[in-house]
């Protein structure tokens, strides 16, 4: 990975971090498979293949990277050589599962990485017998929502970059132009604006603005519509950016700047209310009570917002039942809608991390209604 926020010692840290969290669960070992757990464990930004790359933590022993014998070059011209981690290569007709488990001994627990394959777990559990599953994510998701100050700062240039790209969308949002024809324009402006690769676009015009995970569509934008535009993108570091403004071709319905004001002081309360020790469901508390006392309670049908760092949606969400508390280094969305089926919607949307004393705003545009004449 390019520009990567990580050193080695960062890396050593982060693997010690994972295996005192191993040993005070009582695993036996972590399964870690390619995805932003391994990348964050190890810097290895592996691709997921169908054949076997895993990192093992395990109870009484040194880390191993189990890697395919074509892959070994790779894995070594990745932040995993200057770690020095042991790999344990396998050849095309070696089975890795046994390989693997060999290796690891006999244990009665192991923990898998959240998003590793079915196909792989199950093998796995083939081959230790008798084990129990866990997820690792009790573990490595814990890690991955203390940012560090690198990482806040991989962070900020995420949200910079994708700041620069809001600041031109009024070049392209006109009566008559598709949805389509928009989003075409606003990939080009993520990528020069120096993000690696476009996450997504969201451009939802009028009624299409009521769908909170509209896409784009060949809708042609009319006058008088509300526009959503919700974009993101990774950046060189593998750190994500993810921020909603809302636009209006031409002057929109007074129905709609009612609740837009809404929206407004809603979601600032809630980024002002961002602090150590608040419950993450107090977030949503803030912006929803706000938003219900108007009349739109139930216009406002998801969460408040959902951590974001190697991927836009990780832990820790802003949500009812999640009465975590906010530390320092935290870094989630605040993005509440309200949206009014059949017309249009609107929802804003900032990336903020917990700082000692309150927030960290990752995105600084405007927040007021954009309106394009
Ligand atoms: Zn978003
Ligand atoms: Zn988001």
């Amino acid at each position: 990975m390019a520009k990567s926020p990580v050193t080695t010692d960062d890396l050593r840290q982060r693997l010690a971090a994972a295996q005192a969290g191993l040993q005070a669960q009582g695993w036996g070992a972590m399964l870690v498979s390619p995805g932003p757990d391994l990348t964050y464990l190890t810097g290895y930004d592996a691709i997921p293949l169908e054949r076997l790359t895993c990192l093992v933590l395990r109870d009484g022993g040194d880390p191993f990277l189990v890697v395919p014998e074509l892959e070994v070059a790779a894995a070594e011209a990745s932040p995993v050589g200057a770690l020095e981690l042991d790999l344990l290569p396998w050849s095309e007709t070696e089975d890795p599962f046994a390989k693997s488990a060999a290796m690891i001994g006999p244990i009665e627990t192991v923990a898998v990485d959240n998003h590793m394959w079915a196909e792989k777990t199950l093998r796995f559990q083939a081959a230790i017998p008798d084990v129990h599953l866990h997820l690792a994510g009790l573990v490595i998701s814990s890690l991955r929502m203390r940012k560090s100050p690198d990482e806040i700062e991989a962070l900020a240039d995420a949200g910079a970059a994708i700041d620069q790209v809001h600041a031109r969308v009024a070049e392209w949002l006109r009566p008559g132009r598709t949805e389509r024809e928009v989003a075409a324009d606003i990939g080009r402006a993520i990528i020069e604006a120096g993000h690696a690769q476009v996450d997504f676009i969201i451009v939802g015009s009028g009624p299409n603005g009521a769908s909170p995970h509209h896409e784009v569509s060949d809708r042609v934008i009319e006058s008088g519509d509300p526009v959503v535009v919700d974009i993101g993108g990774t950046m060189p570091s593998g750190y994500c950016s993810d921020s909603t403004r809302m636009y209006s071709v031409g002057t929109p319905s007074s129905q709609f700047l009612d609740y837009y004001a809404v929206l407004k002081r809603a979601q600032r309360s809630a980024v002002e209310s961002v602090r150590p020790g608040i419950p993450c469901e107090d977030i949503d508390a803030i912006a929803r009570d706000i938003i219900t006392e108007a009349g739109y309670g139930d216009m406002f049908m998801h969460r408040t917002g959902h951590g974001i760092g190697l991927e836009t949606h990780e832990e820790p969400y802003i949500v009812s039942g999640n009465s975590l508390p906010l530390e320092a280094g935290f870094a989630f969305s605040i993005e509440p809608g309200i949206y009014q089926a059949g017309s249009h919607g609107a929802r804003i949307e900032d990336i903020v991390v917990c700082g000692p004393e309150g927030p960290l705003l990752m995105n600084d545009r405007p927040r007021d209604l954009q309106v394009i004449s």
